[in-house]
C-alpha cells in the first residue's frame, strides 16, 4: 500500500522495498530496509523527508556505510542512501561537496586543483557526510580542521547553513549526530600547495594503510574509539582476543582494532563479538571500550 504511494510519489527516483542492507554495507551484514531511496540530488532527499514526515515514516540517512552496523532485524520505514548526489565543485580555494561525493574522490578533486588539507583523508572510505558526521580523522589530520561549513536539512525540513562552531566537531562527534540534521553538503577550506607533493602525500598515507589494515576482507573500519590513555589494538591482543572467531567474524590478525567478516558474518556475529571484546577489557583492564562503528536497526524477532 505504502510502497504504492511513495513510487507513485515520486517515480523518478529509485527505491527498493524489503532490501538486504547486507549488500551496502562494508561488513556485508544487516537486515532489510522496508523502503530503501537513492536521490540523487537535494531536491530529492528534501522532497523523500517532507513526504516521510508527512507519513510518519522514521527516516534513516546513509552514506557509504563504511563506518555502520545494521542489526540483523532491519530498519523500519525510510532509508535514504545518498551516494547518488554527489557532484563536487571547485571555486578558489575551497572545495563544496555534496554529502554523498566520496571522501576519497573529494581528496583527488582537491590535488588535481594544487589544494592542500585533505590528504589524510585521502584513504578514508565514507562519504562526505559520513566524514562530516563522524569528524572522521586519520594520520594527525581530522574533518574538523578543513570543513569549515556544512548545509543541513534539519528534522523538519529546513535547510540551514552549519559553521564550523555550530558542527561543534569533537574526536569522532559532530553536532548532526545530537541533532538529527541531514547533512546535504559540506564546505572544505584548502590552502594552495604543490600538486605532486599532494599526490606524493597521499600515496605514502595510502600505502602505511594498505601495510596496517586487512582491506581485503570487509569491515567496519577501527570498532572502538580509542580510550584515553591506551592504544585499542594493544589492550584487544594483550588479552589474547586478536584472531578469535565469533560465528562468520573474526577480531583481525593484521589488525586488532578491527573485526573482519571471513564467512558470511551476521550482524548478530559482529555485536556477540564486541560484547565479548568490551566485557573481557573492561574484566582485564577496566577500561570501557566504546563503539566508534554506528549501530542501527532493530533486533531479529
Ligand atoms: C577499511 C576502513 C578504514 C577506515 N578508516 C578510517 C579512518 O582512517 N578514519 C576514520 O575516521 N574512519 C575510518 N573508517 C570509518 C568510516 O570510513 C568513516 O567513519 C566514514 O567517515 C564514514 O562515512 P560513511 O559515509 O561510510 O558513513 P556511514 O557508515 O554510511 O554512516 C555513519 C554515520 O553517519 C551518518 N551519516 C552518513 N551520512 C550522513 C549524512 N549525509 N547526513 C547525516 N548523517 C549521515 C549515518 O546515519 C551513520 O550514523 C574506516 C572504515 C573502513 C571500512
Amino acid at each position: 500500500m505504502m510502497m504504492e504511494e511513495i513510487t507513485a510519489a515520486f517515480p523518478a527516483i529509485e527505491i527498493l522495498r524489503n532490501e538486504p542492507l547486507a549488500h551496502y554495507t562494508h561488513t556485508k551484514t544487516g537486515g532489510p530496509a522496508d523502503y530503501l531511496a537513492f536521490p540523487t540530488n537535494v531536491q530529492e532527499t528534501k522532497s523523500l523527508l517532507a513526504y516521510a514526515n508527512q507519513e510518519n515514516l522514521p527516516v534513516t540517512v546513509v552514506g557509504n556505510a563504511s563506518n555502520l552496523i545494521v542489526r540483523d532485524g532491519g530498519i523500519r520505514g525510510l532509508v535514504m542512501i545518498l551516494t547518488k548526489m554527489a557532484n563536487i565543485t571547485v571555486t578558489d580555494n575551497t572545495v563544496t561537496a555534496e554529502s554523498g561525493a566520496a571522501m576519497i574522490k573529494t581528496t583527488q578533486v582537491a590535488q588535481a586543483h594544487a589544494l592542500t588539507g585533505t590528504e589524510f583523508a585521502a584513504g578514508i572510505p565514507g562519504s562526505v557526510g559520513g566524514a562530516v558526521f563522524m569528524n572522521a580523522g586519520a594520520y594527525g589530520g581530522e574533518i574538523s580542521e578543513v570543513v569549515t561549513s556544512a548545509e543541513v536539512l534539519t528534522p523538519e525540513g529546513e535547510i540551514r547553513t552549519l559553521n564550523a562552531q555550530e558542527l561543534d566537531f569533537g574526536y569522532r562527534h559532530s553536532s548532526v549526530q545530537d541533532y538529527h540534521d541531514i547533512i546535504l553538503t559540506a564546505t572544505f577550506t584548502l590552502e594552495p600547495g604543490d600538486g605532486a607533493a599532494i599526490q606524493a602525500t597521499m600515496d605514502d598515507l595510502n600505502a602505511r594503510r594498505a601495510a596496517k589494515q586487512p582491506l581485503d576482507l570487509p569491515s567496519c573500519g577501527s570498532v572502538f574509539k580509542r580510550p584515553t590513555g591506551h592504544y585499542t589494538g594493544q589492550l584487544i591482543q594483550e588479552a589474547g582476543l586478536q584472531g578469535l572467531k565469533w560465528g562468520g567474524a573474526q577480531v583481525s590478525t593484521k589488525h586488532a582494532g578491527f573485526i573482519v567478516n571471513i564467512d558470511h558474518a551476521t550482524a548478530t556475529d559482529y555485536l556477540e563479538l564486541i560484547h565479548h571484546i568490551q566485557e573481557v577489557i573492561w574484566k582485564e583492564d577496566q577500561v570501557h571500550l566504546e563503539t566508534e562503528v554506528r549501530i542501527i536497526g532493530e533486533e531479529p524477532k
